[in-house]
């Protein structure tokens, strides 16, 4: 089997592999043989190589979709349970040095406003967010080792955490900057943060050149080493993703997974999370202006077979996605959503949206309150819980206890103390009645009868006002 060891970008996204791959899965395609082995594997849960998910993703027999996709929401409910963490961006500052053809923030846009938040704006920010019952942040900037040097970055994070706002707090700052040093993953590691998340926007070195014309960003394997670096930094718990629409999607899926095989094979982790966001509108950006958008359904195949490929990482969607295709891939495997997103910088404390620096439209326009409330009425649990990284639970660790199971004893209660605390400081009425019926009946869903009494009792403490637990 191919097992890639190189810490060489262009040897572990080996560009001829990705093309062996993909004629290997088109010759096969329609090979049911072969496709029933692949689902067999896929059954036993531990994943599946590049080959193997590409072969799947040709594949268009319905029979054999409508099979993987039972898989998929089998995982999720074995694996994730029925919760669905919450969590916001943040922006901190549109200042960029990049030119990246699909963001508004590129270098070139002279006509959007250029805003790098104060600490006090960030404190600003930050209880506006509180107030809605967040808990869980990504921070997000723009590239500029002037404005935004990581100084700024590490001095907002620590703003982040010091601010205590009536029962509000964020115990988890997950960060999305730009590719950087080693030392530099190191400090932020000791500032406390949760996952650093970066997206690889394509794999396909020639237009990852192309559409990172000018600006550090432009170096692919400087990008595509950043996982490494952060993990030789000490930060155990990586985020990848693909910006769908600027490369071919079959090209993408088969290296985002060799990427995550290579993360595996290198360090002994996979990735804690992958995102799959699609190009939308933005100031001066048009999707349609990019030639490889992909329709609804061909994502949810993308949402299902990463769920089957990496059962142990989670799947983010943001609120670039519309409720209805919210919807339809949340059953598919998804565990982390955001909710009420500003993609602008400063947003959350301006009442009138779309705001003018916003990096780009979001879909799902409800208010967070709103978002807890459908989940619910879906049967979903919302989590606010953190408890993973406040407790330690990070990379291989994190692995360890979802790949025993125990994780049903421990974010199953989490997600549910969480939810109590957000019924009783933020929900509206309506939101708060199906919250409390929905934790009596949950409760019942914890299999350790220690874990369940133990769930109860801090239930009932929080209902009492009790809020010294850390989640
Ligand atoms: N500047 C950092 C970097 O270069 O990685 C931070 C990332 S940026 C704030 C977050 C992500 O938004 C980008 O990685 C990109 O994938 C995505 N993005 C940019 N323009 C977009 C658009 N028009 N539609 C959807 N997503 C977009």
């Amino acid at each position: 089997m191919y097992r890639p060891k190189s810490m060489k970008a262009e040897e572990f996204i080996d560009h001829e592999e990705v093309l062996a791959t993909l004629q290997y899965a088109e010759e096969n395609k329609d090979n049911l043989e072969l496709i029933d082995q692949i689902i067999a594997k896929a059954k036993l849960r531990k994943g599946l190589n590049h080959r193997e998910a590409s072969v799947l993703l040709a594949c268009e027999n319905p029979e054999k979709i409508a099979e993987l996709y039972e898989l998929a929401r089998q995982i999720k409910i074995d694996f994730y349970g029925n919760r669905i963490v919450m969590f916001a961006p943040l922006y901190l500052s549109n200042y960029c040095v990049n030119s990246c053809v699909y963001c508004p923030y590129h270098r070139q846009n002279k006509q959007i406003p250029r805003i790098k938040l104060t600490q006090e704006q960030i404190r600003n920010e930050v209880i506006a967010l509180q107030d809605m019952g967040h808990k869980r942040l990504a921070i997000e900037a723009g590239e500029d080792p002037v404005n935004n040097p990581i100084a700024y970055i590490l001095e907002s994070i620590k703003t982040i955490y010091s601010i205590q706002h009536k029962n509000g707090a964020i115990r988890r700052v997950n960060v999305n900057i730009a590719a950087t040093t080693v030392e530099n993953y190191r400090k932020l590691k000791e500032a406390g943060i949760g996952t650093y998340i970066l997206f690889q926007e394509t794999y396909h070195k020639e237009s990852y050149e192309t559409l990172h014309p000018a600006g550090p960003k432009h170096d692919y394997a400087y990008h595509t080493e950043a996982m490494d670096r952060a993990m030789e930094g000490g930060i155990d718990d990586v985020g990848l993703g693909v910006l769908f629409g600027l490369e071919m999607y079959r090209y993408e899926f088969a290296a985002l997974l060799m990427h995550a095989e290579h993360l595996e094979a290198v360090h002994g982790v996979g990735p804690h999370t992958i995102s799959v966001p699609r190009i939308k509108r933005a100031d001066d950006i048009d999707p349609s202006a990019f030639d490889n958008g992909i329709d609804d359904d061909t994502f949810a195949k993308i949402c299902a077979l990463i769920r089957v490929c990496v059962p142990y990482t989670g799947m983010i969607i943001s609120t670039r996605e519309s409720q209805q295709v919210r919807e339809k891939v949340l059953p598919l495997g998804v565990s982390q959503i955001s909710g009420a997103s500003r993609t602008s910088v400063g947003g959350y404390c301006e009442s009138v949206r779309p705001h003018e620096s916003e990096q780009f439209d979001v879909s799902d326009n409800r208010t967070l309150d709103e978002v807890v409330r459908w989940l619910m009425e879906m049967g979903y649990i919302p989590s606010f819980c953190t408890a993973c990284y406040r407790e330690g639970r990070t990379g291989d660790r994190f692995m360890n206890l979802c790949k025993s199971g125990q994780i049903q004893n421990c974010c199953h209660p989490n997600a549910l103390l969480t939810l109590k605390e957000f019924l009783i400081d933020y929900a509206s009425p309506e939101t708060k009645a199906i919250g409390e019926a929905m934790i009596v009946s949950q409760l019942e869903h914890i299999p350790n009868e220690k874990a369940r009494a133990l769930c109860a009792q801090h239930l009932h403490s929080i209902e009492e006002g009790k809020r010294d637990f850390r989640f």
